[in-house]
């Protein structure tokens, strides 16, 4: 059971969780994120003392510590009931406040945040959080223990930031370190997005990595279903937060899960579905806040699909670039160098078109485009290529719908009802799968083309 953010987002919202997990039939791993805010607020703090003068380094750390430590103490002042066990887990708090105060110190005195850094640093969220948990569990009675994702068996590369799980590792490691709690009838509360390298140094895997840890958890210990709780109730056809009247999906297949996560839909993580999908386990989605309701269900083969289309994803502050004056003959090679240029540097590409004949287009996160253009400069700059163009503030909209195979008309449908809306679209790409089709418009027509797509297929 992973819960988000906002479902441990205060005292009174982790006891609504520790019932949700003394509910379930045992035995249960749980998996938690920070308290709702806290890893943004953990990365705001490290960029600013950074770049502050040495001399009001203590006072912002200072400032920061105290606000911090208070959330936390009220979290557990609320959330665990039992005076015994809350006198164990505030001297845990503090002690982990503490610690994180001496690496703001460190930052801001020596003016250099690493990737590593930021990483120990990030941690620190998810590291209070399942202490809380743990500590509300024991407060009920149950038999708890918080454990940092490290602790639990999730050993990564050394990638900082983007950490990637080391199968080969983790295959023995998870049961070796999860079972002997489990047999116990102990419940391991483990942070969500921590792990830790071969040297025991912290890592984290990425933003929303929680939902991964919970599904590699339970893929290594060969769980009966992965769920992942979170604010909505399941994936829903759309983000509701762009439109409100987005309806609750009750089955998808690991490939549309996997579609819609990568496209945007947040409400997963898109590295989450694959380790589920390897050993063939359920992932569930369902609301912390209304427990009653059926959720997603994500399971290898949907059931006979009525809809051709059933979600439309928005993958927003991404940008076209654009490789021009490529002979023909020698794109495939371009693009494969694009790929291992941009790959190895942790720029994901997000979608590519099929090159024209001096053209290939393709799709990276706003905030890698510099970087992106740096290095493609420098691979292509003896004249492999003309030049780079780019086209900023583009949104790429995905409609996910395994229907979509070998039903004809689609894309026509798909791309009439975006013009009608006045909108134009940059660039098109479809999957060999035909389980979506991904199309790049301009950020500011982006919500006038999803309410249109959604309204005329979905409804
Ligand atoms: P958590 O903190 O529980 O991990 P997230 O904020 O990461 O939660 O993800 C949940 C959010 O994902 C929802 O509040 C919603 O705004 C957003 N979201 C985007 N697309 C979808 C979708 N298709 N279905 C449901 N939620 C979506
Ligand atoms: N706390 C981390 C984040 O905000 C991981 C997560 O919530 O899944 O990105
Ligand atoms: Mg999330």
């Amino acid at each position: 059971m992973k819960f988000g953010g906002t479902s441990v987002g205060n005292g009174e919202r982790i006891v609504n969780v520790a019932r949700l997990v003394l509910k379930e039939k045992p035995p249960v791993i749980v998996v938690v994120s920070a308290l709702g805010g806290v890893t943004d607020k953990l990365i705001g703090i490290a960029n600013r003392v950074v770049e502050l003068p040495t001399h009001v380094v203590e006072k912002e750390v200072g400032l920061f510590y105290r606000e911090l430590l208070l959330q936390h103490r009220n979290a557990v002042l609320e959330a665990v009931g039992d005076k015994r066990v809350v006198s164990e887990v505030l001297p845990k708090i503090t002690e982990l406040a503490d610690q994180l105060k001496v690496a703001l110190l460190g930052v801001g005195y020596l003016e250099d945040l690493s990737p590593k850094s930021l990483d120990y640093i990030m941690s620190f969220g998810e590291r209070l959080s399942v202490v809380i948990v743990a500590g509300a569990l024991s407060s009920m009675g149950a038999k708890a223990v918080s454990l940092t994702g490290f602790e639990a068996g999730i050993i990564t590369d050394s990638n900082f930031g983007h950490a990637r799980p080391k199968h080969v590792l983790m295959r023995d490691e998870v049961k070796k370190r999860l079972l002997p709690y489990v047999k116990k009838g102990v419940v391991p509360v483990v942070t969500g997005f921590v792990g830790g390298d071969e040297k025991g140094r912290i890592t984290t895997l990425g933003r929303g990595g929680s939902d991964y840890t919970a599904s590699l958890i339970g893929r290594y210990i060969n769980a009966k279903e992965v769920q992942i709780w979170t604010d909505v109730d399941g994936i829903l056809t759309t983000d509701p937060k762009i439109v409100p009247n987005a309806k609750l999906i009750s089955e998808l297949s690991y490939v549309e899960a996997m579609d819609l996560a990568y496209f945007g839909a947040k409400v997963i993580h898109s590295k989450m579905i694959e380790p589920a999908m390897v050993v063939n386990i359920p992932v569930r989605v369902l609301n912390t806040f209304k427990p009653d309701c059926s959720g997603t269900l994500i399971v290898s083969k949907q059931k006979k699909i009525q809809e051709v289309i059933k979600a439309i994803a928005i993958t927003k502050d991404v940008v076209i670039l654009n490789l021009q004056g490529i002979g023909m003959a020698e794109t495939p090679n371009i693009a494969g160098r694009v790929f291992s240029v941009l790959g190895g540097n942790n720029i994901n590409v997000l979608m590519i078109s099929g090159s024209s004949e001096s053209n290939l287009s393709f799709v990276v996160k706003a905030k890698d485009s510099e970087r992106a253009i740096g290095l493609l400069t420098e691979e292509f700059g003896n004249g492999d290529i003309r030049g780079i163009g780019t086209i900023p503030e583009v949104c790429v909209i995905s409609v996910v719908g395994a229907g979509m195979h070998g039903t004809k008309g689609i894309a026509a449908k798909l791309f009439d009802t975006v013009s009608q809306a006045g909108v134009n679209i940059i660039m098109i790409a479809q999957g060999s799968s035909e389980v979506n089709i991904a199309f790049a418009v301009s950020a500011k027509d982006s919500k006038s083309a999803l309410e249109a797509l959604h309204k005329r297929f979905i409804g």
